[in-house]
C-alpha cells in the first residue's frame, strides 16, 4: 500500500499569486503598463457573484487594476456586446471575462466570439481554442492550466506518461487533454457514452476528473500510484441536512491507492484564478510588444 500525497492546491496558487505579483511590479516598472482585468457580470446568480468578487480582489492584490462591470439581469444582448467592443478598445484593458452563465435571453456564444482573443484571458474563443489545438501561442482556459502546472511540479517531465481525461467539456476536458498532447503524454478521452469506464482509468499514470458527478470515481478505479487531479466540485447534503463540497472523486477511497491527490476543496480550484491573473499578465506583456514593435 502506497503512502499517498495531498496535492496542496492552496498553497501552490498562494505562491503563484505571489510571484504575479512581483512581475507585475517589474512590468510596471518597465514599460509604464499596469495589467488591467475587466470582468463582466449579468444578473445576480448568488455563485457568481462570490466568484467575481474573489477575482476582483486577488487582482487588485496582485498589483492590476481590476474594472468590474455588474449589469441588470435583463440587459440587453446588444448592450452586452457594446460593453465588450469598447472594452476591446480599451487600452487600459488587457483581458476580459464574461462570467458565465449569462442570462437565457442573451447569446453566450456571441458574447465570447466578441472578445478581441488578444484579451481573451478565460481561453474560451475559438480563435485561442484552435491555436492550441494546432500547437501555437494561445490563451488557454484557466482550470486546464491550473491542473498541468500541478501535475508538472507533482510528477516533473510528463512525457511519455499515460493520462486520462474523464469529461469533454470545452471548459475542461478538451483543453486540459490538449495541454497534456502538449506535454508529450498519451491522451485518451473518456466521456458518458465510454464503454468500461473503470477499466480506461486503470490504465491511467494521470487521472483527470472533469464530470460534475459527486465520488463518481471509486477506489478500484485508480491505477496503484497514479497522480489523480480532481476538477469536479459537487454540493452534497448529507443525512444532518447540512451541505459540504466533494469532489468527483471518492477521495477516501483513493487513499492508500493514489501517489497523489488534489482534495476538494482546495486542489484544483484555488488555481483557476490564479491562472486567470497569469493569463492577464500574458495578455498585457504580448499586447505592449505588438504595439512597441
Ligand atoms: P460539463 O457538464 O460541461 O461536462 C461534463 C463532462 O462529463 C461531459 O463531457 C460528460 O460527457 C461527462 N460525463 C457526465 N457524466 C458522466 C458519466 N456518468 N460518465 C462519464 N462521463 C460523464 O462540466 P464541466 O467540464 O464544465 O465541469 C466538470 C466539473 O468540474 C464540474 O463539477 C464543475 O463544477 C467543475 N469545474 C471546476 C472548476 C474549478 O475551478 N475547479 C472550473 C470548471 C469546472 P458527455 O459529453 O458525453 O455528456
Amino acid at each position: 500500500m502506497v503512502e499517498t500525497r495531498r496535492i496542496d492546491g492552496k498553497a501552490f496558487a498562494e505562491g503563484l499569486r505571489a510571484r504575479i505579483g512581483k512581475e507585475v511590479t517589474g512590468f510596471l516598472a518597465e514599460t509604464g503598463v499596469r495589467p488591467g482585468l475587466a470582468v463582466v457580470l449579468v444578473g445576480e446568480d448568488p455563485a457568481s457573484s462570490v466568484y467575481v468578487r474573489n477575482k476582483a480582489k486577488q487582482t487588485a492584490e496582485a498589483g492590476m487594476a481590476s474594472f468590474e462591470y455588474k449589469l441588470p439581469a435583463d440587459e440587453p444582448e446588444a448592450a452586452v456586446l457594446a460593453l465588450v467592443e469598447a472594452l476591446n478598445r480599451d487600452p487600459g484593458v488587457h483581458g476580459i471575462l464574461v462570467q458565465l452563465p449569462l442570462p437565457a435571453h442573451i447569446d453566450a456564444q456571441k458574447v465570447l466570439a466578441t472578445i478581441d482573443p488578444a484579451k481573451d484571458v478565460d481561453g474560451f474563443h475559438v480563435v485561442n481554442a484552435g491555436r492550441l489545438a494546432i500547437g501555437l501561442e494561445a490563451l488557454v482556459p484557466c482550470t486546464p492550466l491550473g491542473c498541468v502546472m500541478l501535475l508538472k511540479h507533482e510528477l516533473g517531465p510528463l512525457a511519455g506518461l499515460k493520462a486520462v481525461v474523464l469529461g469533454r467539456s470545452n471548459i475542461v476536458g478538451k483543453p486540459v487533454a490538449q495541454l497534456l498532447l502538449r506535454e508529450d503524454c498519451t491522451v485518451t478521452i473518456a466521456h458518458s457514452r465510454t464503454r468500461d469506464l473503470p477499466g480506461e482509468c486503470r490504465q491511467a499514470d494521470i487521472l483527470i476528473a472533469a464530470v460534475g458527478r459527486p465520488e463518481m470515481v471509486r477506489g478500484d478505479w485508480i491505477k496503484p500510484g497514479a497522480t489523480v487531479i480532481d476538477v469536479g466540485i459537487n454540493r452534497v447534503v448529507g443525512d444532518a441536512g447540512t451541505s459540504r463540497l466533494v469532489g468527483d472523486v471518492a477521495f477516501a477511497e483513493a487513499q492508500g491507492i493514489a501517489g497523489a491527490i488534489t482534495p476538494v476543496p482546495g486542489g484544483v480550484g484555488p488555481m483557476t484564478i490564479a491562472c486567470l491573473l497569469q493569463n492577464t499578465l500574458t495578455a498585457a506583456r504580448r499586447i505592449q510588444r505588438a504595439t512597441s514593435s
